[in-house]
């Protein structure tokens, strides 16, 4: 039997925190925020509302589809903080009329077809952990109904070329289930974004997902050697080759249509030999500018470390790194190799750091055992910060959910800047947020890091913490569903002011968390609007009858 997940908040039922980790929570976010927090009853399954199918599926595909209400609540939302909130208030009214689990291309054309003969709009569904939008039933009034299909079925890897380094892998298979299934030919995909335990191979296709590495390849970009995608038009498959230079690139037109062109099959991915020799280090600075520019240097240098992540003081403080040295910014330092000794990059690295006013908090950790030839990445941590900072990393979503059930508002933001800009924007984005958090949190807290850092600018992702049981509009924070929904007014408010200050500050609207139906509007204002025209061109020559995935990305049809 499957392990169970929750209906509502992130990953394995067996795996939500007990109660004396959220008693532990509580204790301690309501000495951050300044206010009390207080645990809510968890919900339960039978209080939930689901809204019942509008219509039958269609008869050549009702045979691998599910019109169960528990179903199709479990694929109504991703695991964005809106997701959980609503999830938590038991409002499935958006469910699926209908969840498809194929288990063949045959039925996923199928599928298609059965579609778009009855204006049925089709969400793919990888593991369900956008945070964007990009798997509700938000599809607008022009379709029957709402069909999710679920790839869950689709997770081997098929195809292992040793010599070229490259695997033919299903894209409903997720982290795990790939590194498992890669072990023992040594090679790993080495992809691991922080939802790397149910996110999926077409879900990170389809999104552009970037992993924990922050620099080298580490974008899913990176690693795509061809993809095979079923279109309502028909089939694409795109040929296997390490480079070339014929025409704009088929898969860079795949990757990041978010399930609005189709449904990604499979892919060929490059694989990496697994690491055997690793070093990292914290060093500490006492002004987060002196950070940045030491972050700078590093990944100007051309050493591209594996690591390079810069902690504000409040990010160090809520991941537990650095507690002896409150008020340092932490700038954290890796290398890896399969290939060498890594003493030398890291080494270099460190005096960029030290030359720059750094103080480095602890001797560099190197280990020439490391091999990451386990699925579960959270098994091989140093003993040091940079082991509690990744541990924490793996934890956070399990506790974020923890702390929407204390109806803490809390969510995250990211993007991208060329080093130019960096001061200025960072600045106005904290003044914004900031502003909206004391109107409409109570204050709350605001913190970042770098999570990918590029010779041309970094990756800012920022982390907001409030209280959401006050502040305008916020409802009444316990007690009734539609109290606990209330508070959704004063998290749009405060997300409003961040990504409004993304764009105006000349960032992008995402780096790696994708468009979805949440970025949308200001992701339209961040391209041309002529690029906008081309995709949507792109959609009507693969889509004609508009099913897939209508509203993320692209305008649901009027
Ligand atoms: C706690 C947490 C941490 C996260 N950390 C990261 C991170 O480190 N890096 C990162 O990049 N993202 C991260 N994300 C966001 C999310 O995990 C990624 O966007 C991920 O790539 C989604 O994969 P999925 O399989 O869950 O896709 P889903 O959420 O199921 O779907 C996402 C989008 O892809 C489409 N899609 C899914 N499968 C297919 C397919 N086979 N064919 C066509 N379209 C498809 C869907 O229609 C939807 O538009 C995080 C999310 C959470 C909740």
């Amino acid at each position: 039997m499957s392990r169970a997940k929750s209906f509502w908040a992130w990953g394995y039922e067996d795996r939500f925190v007990t109660d004396d980790v959220r008693e532990k929570l509580r204790t301690r976010l309501s000495a951050v925020l300044g206010v009390e927090v207080a645990k809510q009853p968890l919900p339960s399954f039978d209080a939930t509302r689901v809204r019942p199918p509008r219509r039958d599926a269609p008869t050549e595909i009702a045979g691998f589809g599910s019109t169960d209400a528990r179903v199709r609540a479990e694929h109504t939302f991703g695991k964005s903080y809106a997701d959980l909130v609503r999830g938590f208030a038991g409002d499935f009214g958006n469910a699926p009329d209908l969840v498809l689990f194929p288990e063949s291309e045959e039925h996923i054309i199928a599928a298609l077809a059965a579609c778009s003969r009855e204006k049925i709009a089709l969400i793919p569904f990888g593991g369900g952990t956008s945070v964007v939008g990009g798997v509700e039933g938000d599809v607008g009034t022009g379709f029957t109904a709402v069909a999710s299909l679920d790839m869950r079925r689709f997770d081997k890897v098929l195809d292992v070329d040793q010599t070229s380094r490259a695997a033919r892998i299903q894209a409903g298979a997720n982290g795990p289930q790939i590194e498992e299934q890669l072990q023992k030919t040594g090679l790993t995909l080495r992809h691991f974004p922080q939802s790397y335990e149910h996110s999926t191979l077409g879900g990170w296709i389809a999104t552009r997902a970037g992993g924990h590495f922050a620099t080298g390849p580490t974008h899913i970009d990176d690693f795509v050697e061809s993809i095979r995608m079923v279109t309502p038009k028909g089939v694409i498959e795109t040929r296997r080759l390490p480079a070339s230079g014929a025409g704009p690139s088929p898969e860079r037109l795949i990757l990041g249509s978010e399930g609005s062109f189709g449904v990604i099959t499979e892919a060929w991915m490059r694989l990496q030999a697994r690491p055997r020799w690793r070093a990292s280090v914290s060093v500490h600075f006492a002004r987060f500018s002196d950070g940045v520019l030491a972050a700078r240097k590093i990944a100007q240098s051309g050493l591209f470390p594996a690591n390079c992540r810069l902690l504000d003081p409040g990010e160090a403080m809520m991941h537990e790194v650095a507690p002896t040295n409150a008020g340092a910014s932490v700038l954290l330092l890796g290398f890896e190799s399969a290939d060498h000794p890594v003493e030398p990059w890291m080494e270099r690295a460190l005096s960029l750091a030290t030359d720059l006013g750094g103080d480095c908090a602890e001797e560099p950790t190197y280990t020439t055992s490391f091999s990451s030839n386990s699925a579960d990445r959270t098994d091989t941590l140093e003993d040091n910060e940079h082991g509690a900072w990744r541990k924490a990393f793996f934890a956070a979503p399990y506790l974020q959910s923890a702390l929407v059930s204390m109806g803490v508002m809390i969510d995250t933001f990211e993007t991208a800047i060329t080093w130019d800009k960096f001061d200025a924007f960072h600045a106005n984005v904290s003044e914004k947020v900031n502003a909206a958090l004391k109107k409409h949190a109570s204050g709350g807290l605001l913190t970042s890091r770098f999570s990918h850092v590029y010779p041309d600018g970094p990756a800012p992702y920022y982390t907001f913490v409030g209280s959401a049981a006050s502040g305008s509009g916020s409802g009444s924070g316990s007690g009734s569903g539609a109290g606990r929904l209330g508070k959704l007014e004063a998290w749009r408010a405060v997300k409003e002011a961040a990504s409004s200050a993304v764009i105006e500050g000349g960032g992008t609207i995402t780096h790696h968390h994708a468009v979805g139906r949440m970025h949308r509007p200001h992701w339209e204002k961040e391209r041309a609007p002529l690029i906008g025209a081309a995709f949507a061109a792109v959609k009507r020559e693969l889509d004609p009858a508009g099913i897939m995935n209508p509203g993320a990305l692209l305008p649901a049809p009027k």
